[in-house]
């Protein structure tokens, strides 16, 4: 420890010993051999770390720094031994020395262990021949992808996670009207507004986002189209790009556009008919009503007169004239009954006011008044909870429950208990009422026959009737903004059904 302690005191001491160029017996020529020799390995060396560190410098890619690093200092470790070598034929400073060398026996030994563990990672680096074939096979895959993408039917764009774009194909150049070089690095805001999509979604290979709704491509000229583009993420080498499949829905939107237009052409179509059709309608009812009306009157007259003819000179004619007196009487009364029930029919919903009517007692009036056939009848009435409707018309839907039940004791099975269920429940916005008998029931092809005026399926020898109280029912539940039909199946029995429009005030009775 004194000798070391001694050594640092005295580092730069050099008393004890003559200089160099005194020991022993130097020529000029032998002595200046030397120091100039050493002079010029120690500049050389100087300059080596120089030109590393400035080659470091200056590439950024450079790995193994550390080593460079390690390999500068160790060359000018090197070269400083050589340094003092020549100064010590003037200044002996062999402690100075000693310890540049030992400095340098350190450095020299750490960039071996260096090297040693570095050396085998360095010997897995690509050769230049390596990446030449490497950059080969990627300008090949390059080639390929840019051929597909010229194949696609679609204009394809490919852009960077910041929607710079990157590459795009003939199609879309076809389609804006840039050039390659014009669109290549710019945003592609330039095209279409697409930064409102969240790249996060597209982080996981497989997702897609297709976007239909309202988005407008801008050419090169200024003129915008709309378009539908399917986003795809595609995962490289150097990272995260995205294709854009544009398609240009021009013809798609004016096809849309002429089928919207067609669509309300036509029902501008049907409302100017349905109206024709109402006005018609009108004036046809205008017309039976106008007719039956005016024709009562002189079949009044007809008929009074005939029955008078009867009553005055029956048997005082002979047979035949009495038998067609009887005949024209029938006929007339036949005539009356029709002209009336054609009048009612088109004085359905005529002039009269709609209100609350609560359809409980409604059917029970109905049910008074058909209190004698029922009676005769034996026929069993079930009737469930009925609505209070807040607007309805009273005359005309009494009239309704009166046909059904009416019809459906006319139309009984005979020998069997007829049995008349009657029932309402709350469907869609409507009232659907139900009439249920297990009557004679009706074929299939004649269901929707027995709504029209005055067609019957029985001969009045059968069943007696004109054949309009069906058509007064359509009438009444249209009248109501609902409709009438029935389910019956032959020998087992029918059900009437018809609705009326529910509005916000009809419930049920308590
Ligand atoms: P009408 O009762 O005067 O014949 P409608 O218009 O009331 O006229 O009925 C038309 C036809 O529908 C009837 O002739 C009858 O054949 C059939 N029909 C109506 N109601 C029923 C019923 N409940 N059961 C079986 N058939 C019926």
């Amino acid at each position: 420890m004194k000798q070391v302690a001694e050594f640092f005191k005295k580092l730069f001491d050099y008393s004890d010993w003559p200089p160099r160029w005194h020991c022993g017996k130097w020529s000029e020529f032998h002595g200046w051999l030397y120091i100039i020799s050493d002079l010029a390995v120690w500049s050389a060396y100087f300059a080596i770390p120089f030109i590393i560190i400035r080659y470091i410098s200056k590439r950024h890619d450079a790995r193994f720094i550390r080593l460079y690093f390690l390999f500068a200092g160790f060359i000018l470790a090197c070269g400083a031994t050589h340094f003092f070598d020549a100064v010590t034929f003037w200044y002996p400073i062999y402690r100075v020395n000693a310890l540049v060398r030992a400095i340098t026996g350190i450095l020299s030994w750490t960039t071996v262990f260096y090297i040693i563990k570095v050396l085998p990672v360095a010997f897995t680096l690509r050769t230049s021949a390596d990446l030449e074939a490497e950059v080969e096979q990627r300008k090949k895959a390059e080639e390929k992808f840019r051929n597909l993408l010229e194949l696609a039917p679609d204009s394809i764009v490919i852009m960077n996670a910041a929607w710079d774009i990157q590459l795009v194909n003939a199609q879309a150049v076809n389609m804006f009207g840039y050039t390659h070089s014009e669109m290549t690095g710019k945003r592609v805001c330039m095209l279409m507004p697409l930064d409102f999509v969240d790249v996060k979604q597209l982080q996981t290979p497989g997702n897609r986002i297709t976007i239909r709704e309202e988005l407008m491509g801008t050419r090169k000229d200024g003129t915008q189209f709309p378009v539908e583009i399917s986003l795809a993420p595609l995962v490289t080498e150097e990272g995260l790009l995205m294709a854009a499949a544009i398609r240009d829905i021009s013809e798609k939107k004016l096809l849309e556009k002429t089928i919207r237009d067609a669509n309300i052409t036509l029902e501008k179509k049907v409302q100017q008919r349905t109206a024709e059709l109402e006005r018609k309608n009108k004036e046809l009812e205008q017309f039976a009503y106008v007719a039956s009306h005016d024709l009562q009157e002189p079949l009044q007259t007809t008929s009074g007169f005939v029955q008078l003819l009867h009553k005055k000179y029956h048997g005082r004619l002979d047979d035949t004239a009495d038998q067609y007196i009887d005949y024209v009487v029938q006929a007339s009364g036949r005539m009356k009954t029709l002209i009336k029930d054609l009048l009612d029919y088109s004085r359905i919903g005529r002039g009269n006011q709609s209100r609350q009517v609560d359809c409980n007692l409604l059917l029970k009036e109905v049910l008074a008044d058909l209190h004698t056939m029922i009676a005769e009848n034996e026929v069993v009435i079930e009737a469930g909870r009925l609505p209070v409707l807040s607007s309805a018309y009273p005359t005309e839907l009494k009239s309704l429950f009166q046909n059904l039940v009416s019809n459906s004791i006319k139309f009984r099975k005979p020998n069997i208990t007829p049995v008349i269920h009657i029932e309402a429940f709350q469907t869609n916005g409507y009232w659907q009422f139900s009439v249920h008998d297990n009557g004679i029931g009706i074929e299939d092809q004649y269901q929707e026959r027995i709504f029209i005026i005055f067609q019957r399926l029985h001969n009045r020898s059968t069943y007696e009737g004109s054949g309009i109280g069906l058509a007064h029912c359509k009438k009444i539940a249209e009248l109501h903004g609902g409709k009438i039909w029935v389910q019956s199946e032959p020998g087992a029995g029918s059900t009437f059904y018809f609705t009326i429009a529910e509005t916000s005030g009809n419930h049920l009775s308590q």
